[in-house]
């Protein structure tokens, strides 16, 4: 039993469907008609692909269903500092240079604000072009990713059609009431207030924020992160898009948070992300109408939120997946991955043998890493730049989690860079951000230098030009999307 019909709630129901008899024909899905979604969430990270895949979607269908566009990353401006633009891409910035990791010799030939330019997929955003990767793992046209943006509620509604298609029930009513065994503390069924009654072996909370399973009927604390991630509303509204679309999203530092700008085919989806402790509601909207690129299509929406995560993910028979389980600002549109990261441990784990409390244990154990890798990189993006407004000053004064803080010291003293959670944002994207805002590590490894550096010089020019050189051959981002949706459709 899934409860919600959010993005979570449809993606939960869609891949669990798909994971064929026996759990198919069980699946039920309540979501409340009256209760919106939270409707935002457009960005992703390339990771989606491979749920799109396991869902059995076409990315031709997907495009055209959902109006989506393709991201090669992020553009971050101004979070150094005013003025300052930097890229991080999906995709690396070249291969090891004489076994090393190619950032030694970055720090080492002082190219630290060139980074940019020894990434394919930054380049390529840039110039507004886009092509897949290669297959061929030797070709440079290898070395990136892409994930999408689309329209959540088209999303979401697509989902919906492909899981009802595959078997699942879809249920519309509003939950009033969990009862829940008195012996066990599991839950057993969930009243409606139309007087209807669903029961269940196995709950899967999407209620988003109201956490109506986890953190209502079960109580399961919330482990507050907000004085780390201060920021607590957005505003987003909708605007008229341009002719060209750029394959990436775009991040504006403002004075108490930053802006999104992400392109889809028929629009622009826009957002101010900002900590109310700094900025009024007023002029945070402002400064979101004041930054649009055409007239806005809808009332800007007003969210609020609370960086954090339950204590526990899976308790009893019940496991939340989506806004239900926490929420870390969509920096670095992380929320819709630790989505696909629940239900694929989801499906890891299923109780098929019945219910253990080892894997519940297991479930949390991963998802709590998930949260804290993606705390820690989210954080850093606040740490090191040069703004001046209160809010960016105390958001470096204020104490950091121990393992952000070793991991910018680590860098600082030695180009070193751990990577804690193998599943998450790798080195090249630890190494965009550090690069990006400035730091400038005191030594590299010393075996850096075993290289002349004349020879290692011309080696990342030779790089920079075959960047150059395959970024002309790949089409406009609009023309590519065009020419795809173009294509007969196979549908699932
Ligand atoms: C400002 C903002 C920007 C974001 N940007 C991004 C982004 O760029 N990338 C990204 O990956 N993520 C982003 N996210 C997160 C993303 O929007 C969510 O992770 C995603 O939409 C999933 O939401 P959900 O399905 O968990 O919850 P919701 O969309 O809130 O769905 C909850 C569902 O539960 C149902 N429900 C609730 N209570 C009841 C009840 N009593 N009875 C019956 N049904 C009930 C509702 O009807 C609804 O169907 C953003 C979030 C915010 C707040």
């Amino acid at each position: 039993m899934i409860v919600g019909g959010g993005t979570a709630g449809w993606m939960t129901a869609l891949a669990l469907a798909r994971m064929g008899p026996p759990h198919a024909p069980h699946i039920s899905l309540v979501e409340s008609p009256d209760i919106g979604t939270v409707g935002v969430g457009e960005a992703t990270l390339p990771t989606i692909r491979h749920f799109n895949r396991w869902a059995g979607i076409d990315e031709r269908d997907f495009i055209r269903e959902t109006q989506a566009s393709f991201k090669l990353g992020i553009e971050f401006r101004d979070w150094r500092e005013p003025g300052h633009s930097f890229f991080h891409g999906f995709g690396d910035h070249g291969p090891e240079i004489a076994g090393l990791s190619p950032y030694h010799q970055m720090i080492r030939l002082g190219l630290g604000d060139a980074l940019d330019q020894f990434s394919l997929p930054a380049q390529a955003a840039r110039a507004g072009r886009f092509a897949p990767p290669s297959d061929d793992a030797k070709s440079l046209a290898a070395t990136y990713s892409y994930a999408y943006h689309f329209d959540a509620s088209l999303y979401a509604a697509y989902l919906r059609r492909l899981a009802i298609g595959a078997g699942v029930a879809h249920v519309q009513g509003r939950i009033d009431h969990v009862a829940r065994n008195p012996e066990t503390g599991l839950i057993e069924r969930l009243s409606l207030d139309d007087d209807r009654s669903i029961a269940g072996d196995l709950f899967v909370d999407c209620s988003g924020f109201r956490s109506l399973l986890l953190g209502g009927a079960l109580d399961v604390p919330f482990e507050d992160w907000s004085h780390w991630l201060p920021a607590d509303r957005a505003w987003a509204v909708p605007c008229a898009g341009t002719d060209a679309i750029e394959p990436y999203t775009r991040s504006m530092a403002c004075t108490a948070g930053w802006r999104w700008r992400i392109p889809l085919q028929h629009r622009i989806g826009n957002g101010h992300v900002y900590a109310s402790a700094f900025q009024d509601d007023q002029a945070a909207l402002d400064a979101l109408i004041d930054g649009l690129d055409g007239p806005p299509l809808a009332e800007p929406r007003h969210l609020r939120f609370r960086a954090g995560h339950r204590r526990r993910f899976w308790a009893g028979n019940c496991i939340a997946i989506g806004l239900s389980s926490g929420f870390l600002e969509p920096l670095e549109s992380t929320s819709i991955n630790l989505i696909e990261r629940g239900i694929s441990l989801l499906a890891q784990l299923f109780p098929t043998a019945g219910l253990d409390d080892v894997l519940a244990r297991e479930y949390d154990r991963h998802m709590i890493n998930a949260f804290a890798g993606i705390r820690d990189f989210v954080i850093l993006h606040y740490r090191l730049g040069r703004r001046t407004e209160p809010f960016w000053q105390a958001m470096r004064a204020q104490p950091m989690p121990d393992s952000l803080a070793d991991q910018i010291a680590l860098f600082e003293a030695s180009g070193e860079i751990a990577i804690r959670d193998p599943e998450s944002f790798g080195e090249p994207s630890w190494a965009a951000i550090l690069f990006g805002l400035g730091a400038t590590p005191r030594a590299y490894h010393p075996l850096a230098d075993r290289e002349p550096a004349d020879a290692i010089e011309r080696h990342l020019a030779r790089g920079r030009t075959l960047i150059a050189g395959h970024v002309a051959t790949m089409p406009p981002h609009r023309q590519f999307i065009d020419a795809l949706a173009a294509q007969p459709i196979s549908r699932s």
